[in-house]
């Protein structure tokens, strides 16, 4: 299927207009809230795309009380019986940048040079922060006016979905299956699928939630959070001697122990690590908090078993001391699911393909929303949004990922009907 200039066009203007309202929306998620969703405002964007959906001709609308949407897009005629696919996006931006009073600015022509920002003279955008820069010289770039992030993770991938609902609306001779819209609240502090409502969605999902243009991502870490609580004894440091067993202290050798090279600042790519984010106490009691990370399960489960072997070791050195290892698997790697739903991924990829971009597959050195889905037996890759440095007062978008994301969609659903 070829896309006509005509439609290249309703894509790109529909996505551009749609993202520089929705972006000026207040939705910062709170990750100290113990309400869902957790801020209220988040349902202001919700309130609206639910009607906007209405006037795209989608039907079961529903913006429920934890502030999740969902829509069904009917199918096109004759392809009812075409497997559903869902489009998932997040509401929410992260609570780590302002996200209030978002005023988009678009810089027309990129030539290549350093981008400055209205608001914040101290703030330049340049290549160095952006490599992908250089790729985008040429074309339209959004960005804030560097007080407040741009919020383009992940009201692009709403842009783009909305537009393409817009785009089958419009012109029907674009043939897709059944589609079923859900954009949820909270994905930045780690809460988009806690009260997700799984009947709604299909068995096959794609979000759109991924950076740059081209990319694809089907692997995210394999994920343990690990609590470690060490139990000494207090007695006066003048009278201690052969009786004091100094929690804290041993809790900082044992923690030393961990390996310097197997740390986030000391791995890239497909390496995992040991990451120690918090550490209290006294000579009595002390605690410390980890999570553990790799692509491999294996690797993870050798950690775990070294932090069993460093309890023995301590225990041992200090006799009377306790140490207690609890740990928690987080999330998987959704690779693990995905490999053995190839077609969901070769879908997209064709797709990102047709849409005249080269695919670019990619490891999240992280979770998504999708690996959690995926483990609750949706496959769920995440394709590209379009936008680059995410959580920055630097964050940006050039128009034409709008545009293309856009097309990816409206290709995928049309691969979906020939199968
Ligand atoms: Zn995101």
């Amino acid at each position: 299927m070829s896309i006509s200039k005509e439609i290249q066009a309703f894509l790109l203007n529909n996505s551009i207009d749609r993202f520089l309202r929705y972006v000026k929306i207040w939705t910062t998620s709170d990750e100290i809230s113990k309400t869902f969703p957790s801020t209220n405002n988040q349902f202001e964007l919700g309130k609206l795309l639910a009607e906007e959906l209405k006037s795209l001709n989608l039907e079961d609308i529903v913006h429920d009380k934890f502030c999740f949407v969902y829509a069904f897009l009917p199918a096109s005629k004759g392809f009812e019986k075409v497997q559903a696919i869902g489009l998932i996006a997040h509401l929410d931006t992260s609570p780590a940048v302002n996200g209030k009073d978002v005023k988009p600015v678009i810089h027309k022509n990129y030539d290549g040079g350093d981008i400055k920002f209205a608001q914040n003279s101290d703030l330049t955008l340049t290549t160095v922060d952006s490599p992908q820069l250089k790729e985008y010289i040429g074309l339209d770039i959004i960005t804030s006016q560097g007080d407040t992030l741009l919020g383009a993770d992940n009201k692009a991938g709403i842009a783009e979905i909305m537009t393409a609902c817009g785009t089958w609306q419009k012109f029907p001779e674009l043939k897709h299956g059944p589609i079923v819209i859900c954009f949820t609240p909270d994905e930045e502090i780690g809460r988009g699928t806690t009260k997700i409502n799984k009947k709604k969605l299909p068995e096959v999902c794609y979000t759109m939630d991924g950076s740059e243009m081209g990319q694809l991502e089907i692997e995210c870490f394999d994920a343990w959070g690990v609590v470690i609580k060490f139990k000494g004894l207090n007695v006066h440091p003048g009278y201690a001697k052969g009786l004091m067993i100094n929690a804290i202290h041993i809790a900082s050798r044992f923690l030393s122990d961990l390996p310097e090279a197997e740390s986030p600042e000391k791995t890239e790519e497909r390496e995992g690590f040991y990451h120690l984010s918090n550490l209290k106490g006294n000579e009595e009691e002390a605690s410390a908090t980890l999570i553990i990370r790799d692509f491999e399960l294996e690797n993870n489960e050798k950690r775990m078993e070294y932090l069993k072997s460093l309890k023995s070791k301590y225990e041992a050195l200090y006799p009377g001391l306790k140490i207690e290892l609890a740990f928690k698997h987080q999330y998987e790697n959704m690779f693990t699911y995905l490999k053995k739903k190839e077609k969901i991924v070769d879908l997209a990829k064709k797709a990102i393909k047709l849409a005249g971009i080269e695919v670019k597959i990619h490891s999240i050195r992280g979770g998504t929303d999708g690996a959690k889905l995926s483990s609750k037996g949706i496959p769920t890759p995440n394709i590209f949004a379009g936008g680059l440095l995410f959580h920055s007062r630097k964050e940006y978008i050039p128009t034409l990922a709008l545009q293309k994301a856009s097309e990816v969609l409206i290709h995928l659903a049309d691969l979906w009907t020939k199968l």
